[in-house]
């Protein structure tokens, strides 16, 4: 009855889906296991009518232009004119993060700051990105101070509470996502579209998975369907030889055999407030020195919300993944030992020739939503042979 099964509808699920019933004129199935689609990116209106993100804040950014036009036949955009920008708040003072050239003037005097300016564009380049653990590297004195002071006040206690490491320990590639910027460019990302879908990321998805090639089931754990043996694959117990395109945790498709591959999962904690506003207009505030959380979010500056009575804001606390009911696997942990164990199932499913892995979890991967839709893309269009 179906020419694919999709499993998981989240970014990665929900466009592959979409592209095979679409430009392909396929049956897709999509199993979710959760009571909604969009994955991750759910949103959602709470009890007082603000849109907030149940994952954690969710903002599209991209600098390709395909992926952006793509997704903008499901969606309009609340783009933001000046990018999404981030404070940190340093035992009480807001700098901005990035570390940029503004920030730079903020700490120090003009005279310093100037001195200072002109040993960073001259070592880097003016525009330059440079990750923190390579700034550390630099054997200027002056420069060192600076990288000393990045380190300690932005990156050390908020990598230790998101990892449960330091930065040394972890993937470089991580902090990296974060560079000291040599400009006065106060965006915390630096592509050419930012912002959010204008009706919200759900709804979006909604649009998405709206097709007649497409069926939706969700509240469906596909585990509880499908049967993975001997190079084949069972479907509610029949053969079933279409493409299975799985985007959920790669482990517990093989029961964790081999143990469970490790994450770092999130408590989100959700307030709301009786007051106009609780972050002078910041919508993300790091809190890169203090707390056990890493930052606030207040939802109606991030996606611009203009009739919100009252404001809602939530916390991030990390943890270790457990795999204990409840708990989502939200960040996988880049290390070669994980990527050895990870290796380990992807041979697994190596065996299953109409079995493809897609997606944060399936692939362990770090992915933000434009790489995700771009890879669901390019994945559809080999499937369907083009
Ligand atoms: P997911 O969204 O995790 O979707 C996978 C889906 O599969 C889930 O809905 C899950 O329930 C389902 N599933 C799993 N197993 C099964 C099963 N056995 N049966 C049925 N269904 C199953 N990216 C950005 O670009 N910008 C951001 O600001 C940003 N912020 C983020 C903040 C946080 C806290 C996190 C965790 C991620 C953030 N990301 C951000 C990344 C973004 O969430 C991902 O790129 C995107 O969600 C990946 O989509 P996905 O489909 O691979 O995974
Ligand atoms: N990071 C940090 N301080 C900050 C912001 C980021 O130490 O104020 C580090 C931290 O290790 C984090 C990584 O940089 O996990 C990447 O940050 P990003 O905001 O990209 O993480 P995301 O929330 O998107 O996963």
């Amino acid at each position: 009855m179906y020419d694919s099964i999709v499993i998981g509808a989240g970014a990665a699920g929900s466009v592959v889906a979409r592209q095979l019933a679409e430009k392909g004129s396929r049956r897709v199935l999509v199993l979710e296991k959760r009571g909604h689609i969009g994955g991750n990116c759910y949103d959602r209106r709470d009890a007082y009518g603000i849109l907030v993100h149940e994952y954690g804040p969710h903002i599209f950014h991209t600098n390709r232009k395909d992926v952006f036009d793509w997704l903008s036949k499901f969606t309009q955009w609340t783009l933001y004119p000046n990018g999404h920008q981030v404070v940190a708040n340093v035992n009480g003072r807001l700098i901005p993060v990035p570390f940029n050239l503004n920030t730079l003037h903020m700490l120090y005097d003009k005279e310093q700051a100037d001195a200072l300016e002109k040993k960073l564009t001259d070592a880097y380049g003016y525009g330059s990105r440079v990750p923190i653990m390579k700034l550390r590297e630099h054997p200027d004195a002056q420069i060192q101070a600076i990288a000393q002071y990045v380190y300690e006040n932005i990156f050390l206690k908020y990598t230790m509470k998101q990892w449960g490491q330091t930065p040394e320990e972890i993937d470089p590639a991580v902090t990296g996502r974060v560079p000291v910027l040599i400009s006065y460019d106060n965006r915390y990302f630096q592509d050419q579209y930012q912002g959010v879908p204008r009706d919200g990321f759900t709804e979006m998805f909604v649009r998405m998975l709206d097709h007649p090639g497409i069926t939706v089931e969700t509240g469906t754990d596909a585990g509880q369907r499908l049967e993975l043996s001997q190079g084949e694959i069972r479907f509610d117990g029949q053969r079933f030889l279409g493409s299975v395109i799985y985007t959920g945790a790669l482990d517990e498709l093989y029961g964790c055999k081999y143990g469970r591959l490790p994450y770092r999962s999130l408590r989100f904690d959700f307030e709301h407030l009786a007051q106009e506003d609780f972050q002078n207009g910041h919508s993300v505030v790091n809190y890169t020195v203090s707390e056990d959380f890493t930052r606030i979010t207040e939802f109606k500056h991030l996606t611009r919300q203009k009739d919100a009575e009252g404001t809602t804001i939530i916390r991030e606390y990390p943890f270790a993944y457990t795999g204990a009911e409840g708990e989502i696997p939200y960040y996988a942990i880049m290390n070669p030992e994980n990527h050895a164990l990870y290796e380990k199932y992807k041979n697994l499913a190596k065996q299953h020739q109409n079995l493809y892995l897609l997606g944060r979890l399936a692939e362990y991967q770090y992915y933000n939503i434009d790489a995700m839709v771009n890879k669901a893309l390019v994945l559809a269009d080999t499937l369907l042979g083009c």
